[in-house]
């Protein structure tokens, strides 16, 4: 039996890290079966070169809704946000997306996959400028300073020191390994952002 997350990555064609540890190993789904689920999703995927720009859209979106793990109205409250601000809309929503505390807590390597990082933030375990918040969807701003409350002395952290000496911050932040204590540097730049044309077709999908 599939789990439901990991039918989600095999959904959207790629791994989007929602198990953890699991999703590094060989019992990844998307390493022992990476085919869609489900015999007629399989067809469709099939004809996908033949896919609808619509059909591209929808997928793009659904995928990065997953890869955040974002509700619609959330997602859509983002997408009226960014439209509205004056720029590059696909640039906005990305930094929207990729401030949020959750996916913060994620980069830093403080959670294998950004459900394990809202679950850190949901129980009271993540401080900013020394006071606990408890709300994932935040949006984290420059020069803050961001700890790990009790929980870094549990035996559910004892192991995070010795994973992140491995492990590569990226460069909108700064973290001390040992301390356990990470400083936002910047919001990411245009080119920390990526490609951008994923995010262009769920811009677009909302525009129609
Ligand atoms: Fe499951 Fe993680 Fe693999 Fe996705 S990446 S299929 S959530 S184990």
């Amino acid at each position: 039996m599939i789990d439901p997350k990991c039918k989600k990555c095999r959904r959207a064609g790629q791994k989007l890290f929602l198990k953890g540890e699991r999703c590094f190993g060989p019992k990844c789904a998307m390493v022992k079966r990476p085919d869609p689920p489900g015999i007629h999703t399989r067809s469709r995927r099939k004809g996908r070169g033949g896919m609808s720009e619509f059909g591209k859209q929808l997928a793009e979106k659904q995928r990065v809704k997953r890869i955040y793990g974002i509700l619609e109205r959330q997602f859509s409250k983002y997408i009226k946000e960014s439209t509205a601000a004056i720029g590059d809309t696909r640039e906005i929503l990305l930094r929207k997306l990729e401030m949020r505390l959750d996916n913060v807590v994620f980069r830093l390597g403080w959670a294998k996959s950004r459900n394990m990082a809202r679950q850190l933030v949901n129980h009271g375990h993540i401080f900013i400028n020394g006071k606990r918040v408890d709300i994932p969807s935040y949006r984290v701003k420059k020069d803050q300073i961001l700890t790990l409350g009790s929980i870094k002395e549990s035996n559910l952290m004892k192991d995070l020191p010795a994973a992140l000496k491995k492990y590569e911050t990226p460069i909108w932040l700064s973290l001390d390994k040992e301390k356990l204590e990470a400083k936002v540097l910047s919001e990411p730049s245009v080119e920390e952002l990526g490609d951008l044309n994923p995010i262009g077709l769920v811009v677009e999908f909302y525009s129609r």
